[in-house]
Parts: C-alpha cells; structure tokens; sequence
C-alpha cells in the first residue's frame, strides 16, 4: 500500500443515505486521495435496509467519484482501519448532541489504537443541520414527503420498505 497516498474512512450506518451524508461524501472526496464509505454491519441493530442495499445505494450514488469506494465492515473501527490501512477518520457534526458522543468516540478509537487513528470532522452544512436518517425512516413512516431530505432512488426504496 503505498504510505503517500492521503487515506480516509467515512463510517456510519447510512440507514438510509442522506444528503446530510452526500454532502460530507462530496467534501472529504476532494480532500483525500482515496475515500472509503464503510457501511457498518451493527449485529446489534435491526437496520431498515440490509448491508448490502446500504452498500448497493451508496455505490452508485457515488459512482462518478474516482476516488470514492464503498466497503462494508463490522467489528472495531480501528480493526477496519488496520486491515484498509487508514489513519483518518471522517465524521459530520450537525449539533452539540453530536458533539459529546463524536468526541468521546474519536477519543476511545485514538486510544484503542494507540493513537494511530485520529478522527476528522466536518461540520454539516447548514443546509442539512436537521437531517439524519432516523428522521427520515420516521417520516417515511408514517406517510411524509422525504424527497427534500434523500436522493429519488432512496426515498422509493425507503416508501417500499413500510409498504
Ligand atoms: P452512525 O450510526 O455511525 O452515527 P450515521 O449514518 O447516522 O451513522 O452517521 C454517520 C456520520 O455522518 C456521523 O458522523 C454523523 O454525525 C454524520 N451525519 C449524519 N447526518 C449528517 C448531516 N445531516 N450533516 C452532517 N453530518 C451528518
């Protein structure tokens, strides 16, 4: 692996994609040389959209970016940085509530990995400071318009899921 090429890692569960995520996916894309989109595999959680549609959306709302893969991990942050041979993480900060588990966990993963991994953040744009997928699973719910909040592609696949 060649040690000049600058490296990062965006993780999240992406449950579903949103344009709060595009947007940060755009913006560390022309910062880094590689940028890897990994799709955390929760055992824990039951996700609204399976691994693989999670990686199979984001690929191809990504598939003009060079420099952008999409990968799927589970496990330790810093075990998928090892085996990537990535030093940077990525991560957004929309708020404060953020601010203190993004912290805590950007501290924990320096720490688990002997201060290899450190963590960078983009703060949202404020187009999207509202925006997560939770929010969205639970307009999709319960009928709202989520088309202003995720790509066509998503908001149809997320109305199907409740269908
Ligand atoms: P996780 O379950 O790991 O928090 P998410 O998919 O919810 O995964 O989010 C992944 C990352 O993207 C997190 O750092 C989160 O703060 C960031 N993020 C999510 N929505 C937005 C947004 N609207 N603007 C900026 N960053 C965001």
């Amino acid at each position: 692996m060649d040690k000049n090429i600058k490296r990062g890692i965006y993780p999240g569960s992406f449950d579903p994609v949103t344009y709060g995520h595009l947007d940060i996916i755009n913006r560390a894309s022309s910062i880094f040389d590689e940028l890897i989109v990994a799709v955390l595999d929760n055992k824990l959680k039951t996700p609204l959209f399976s691994v693989e549609e999670r990686v199979n959306i984001l690929k191809e709302l990504t598939k003009d970016y060079d420099n952008v893969t999409i990968a799927s991990y589970d496990g330790l942050l810093v075990d998928a940085c090892e085996k990537m041979g990535v030093h940077v993480v990525v991560r957004g900060l929309r708020a404060v509530t953020d601010f203190e588990y993004e912290l805590q966990m950007a501290q924990t993963n320096r720490k688990l990995a002997d201060s290899k991994v450190d963590t960078i953040f983009f703060t949202t744009d404020i187009r999207y400071a509202y925006l997560s997928s939770s929010t969205v699973r639970e307009v999709a719910y319960f009928g709202g318009d989520i088309t202003e909040f995720v790509p066509g592609i998503v908001a149809e696949m997320t109305y199907k899921k409740f269908n």
